[in-house]
C-alpha cells in the first residue's frame, strides 16, 4: 500500500526532509545541513540518507512511499523536474526529479519554495476553506504562490507568482534581479531595514537609533516594531510607507486575480497588526470595491512549519 508521502524542503543552509502519513500528518523529520559547497552530488546522497532514515526509524518500505514532493529555491521546471538555477546551492540545470526517482524508485513532483509554502497553506494553513487564494511572504525578499479555482498557477514556463518582481514605483530602488522598484526592492524585510538605517543615520536623537546605540546595522523588523510601539515617529513613518507599498502591491493583485483570501507569511508579517488599517485603506482606495469586499487578509497558518508542511503538500498535489 503507498500510503506515506515524502517532503523535501531544500534550503542553502539546511534540507528539511518529512515523513507525512496519507492526510499529509507529519510523522517524523530530520534536519541535514545542506553544505552546498560540496558539490551537487553530495548533497543529493545526503537528501537519499535522510530519506532511507526516516523509513527505517517508521518502519516504512520506499515502496510505501506515493511520492517526494521538493520545495526549492528556483526558477525550475515541474514537468521535467529540472533545476535550471539555484544561487544558494550553486546548482545549474540539475535534474533533481529524474536522479531522485531513479535512484530511489518513488515519483517526485517539484515546485519552488514559495508555491510549495502556497500549497502546504491551502491544504493545511490558512487556505483550506478557500478555491481562490494568494500566499504573500514577506521577509528578506517577497514571494508568492496564486492558486485560483483550486489551482496553482505556473505559466508556460513555471514562472507565474513571482509577486515580488511586480514593479510598483517606477525608478524605485534598484532591485536584484535588476529592475528598478519591484515590490521586493521596495517593501521587503531587507527595503525596509535598509531604509530604516538611511534615515536613522541623520536622526540620533531618534528611539530608533538609541535603541540600536548608534549600530545602525543592528536595525531590523524587529527593532522597527519596537520602536513604533514606543511611539517613535520615525519608525512609525517607516511603517506607514510600508502600509502603503503592501497595500498597492496587494491591491494590484486583487484587481487581476479577485481571490477569496490574501494570506500573508514571512517575518515582516509579525507586524501585521502595526500597520494593517493604513494597509487596509490604501487596498480600498486602489482595489475594485467588488475585489477588495469579496476579500479577507488573514496571517499565515503555519509559521516555521511551513517549509516541510509545503513539500508535503507538493507531494500530494500530483
Ligand atoms: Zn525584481
Amino acid at each position: 500500500m503507498k500510503d506515506y508521502f515524502i517532503g523535501v524542503d531544500l534550503g542553502g543552509t539546511k534540507i528539511l526532509t518529512a515523513l507525512s502519513n496519507e492526510q499529509g500528518d507529519i510523522l517524523n523529520q530530520v534536519y541535514i545541513p545542506t553544505e552546498a559547497e560540496k558539490g551537487q552530488d553530495y548533497v543529493i546522497d545526503n537528501i537519499i540518507k535522510s530519506i532511507d532514515s526516516l523509513l527505517e526509524e517508521e518502519n516504512i518500505g520506499r515502496e510505501d512511499i506515493k511520492r517526494i514532493g521538493i520545495g526549492s529555491p528556483g526558477p525550475l521546471n515541474i514537468r521535467e523536474g529540472l533545476i535550471y538555477e539555484a544561487p544558494n546551492l550553486n546548482w545549474k540545470n540539475v535534474p533533481i526529479g529524474r536522479i531522485l526517482e531513479e535512484r530511489t524508485g518513488i515519483k517526485v513532483n517539484l515546485e519552488n519554495d514559495a508555491n510549495a509554502a502556497a500549497l502546504g497553506e491551502k491544504y493545511f494553513g490558512a487556505g483550506k476553506d478557500v478555491d481562490n487564494m494568494i500566499y504573500i511572504t514577506v521577509s528578506t525578499g517577497i514571494g508568492g504562490g496564486i492558486i485560483i479555482d483550486n489551482k496553482l498557477l505556473h505559466g508556460v514556463k513555471d514562472t507565474a507568482g513571482e509577486i515580488g518582481h511586480m514593479v510598483i514605483m517606477v525608478d524605485g530602488p534598484l532591485c536584484g534581479c535588476g529592475n528598478r522598484g519591484c515590490f521586493e526592492a521596495v517593501a521587503s524585510g531587507t527595503a525596509i531595514s535598509k531604509k530604516a538605517r538611511e534615515l536613522a543615520a541623520s536622526k540620533p536623537d531618534s528611539l530608533l537609533y538609541k535603541l540600536v546605540e548608534g549600530e545602525l546595522a543592528k536595525i531590523d523588523g524587529k527593532i522597527l516594531a519596537e520602536a513604533a510601539e514606543k511611539g517613535d515617529e520615525l519608525a512609525l513613518k517607516i511603517w506607514d510607507e510600508e502600509a502603503y507599498h503592501l497595500g498597492i502591491g496587494i491591491a494590484n493583485l486583487l484587481n487581476i486575480f479577485n481571490p477569496e483570501a490574501i494570506i500573508l507569511g514571512g517575518g515582516v508579517m509579525k507586524s501585521l497588526d502595526l500597520f494593517k488599517d493604513k494597509m487596509m485603506e490604501t487596498l480600498k482606495e486602489y482595489a475594485f470595491a467588488s475585489a477588495y469586499n469579496s476579500v479577507e487578509i488573514r496571517k499565515a497558518a503555519l509559521g516555521s512549519e511551513v517549509g516541510a508542511k509545503g513539500a508535503i503538500a507538493v507531494a500530494m498535489g500530483g
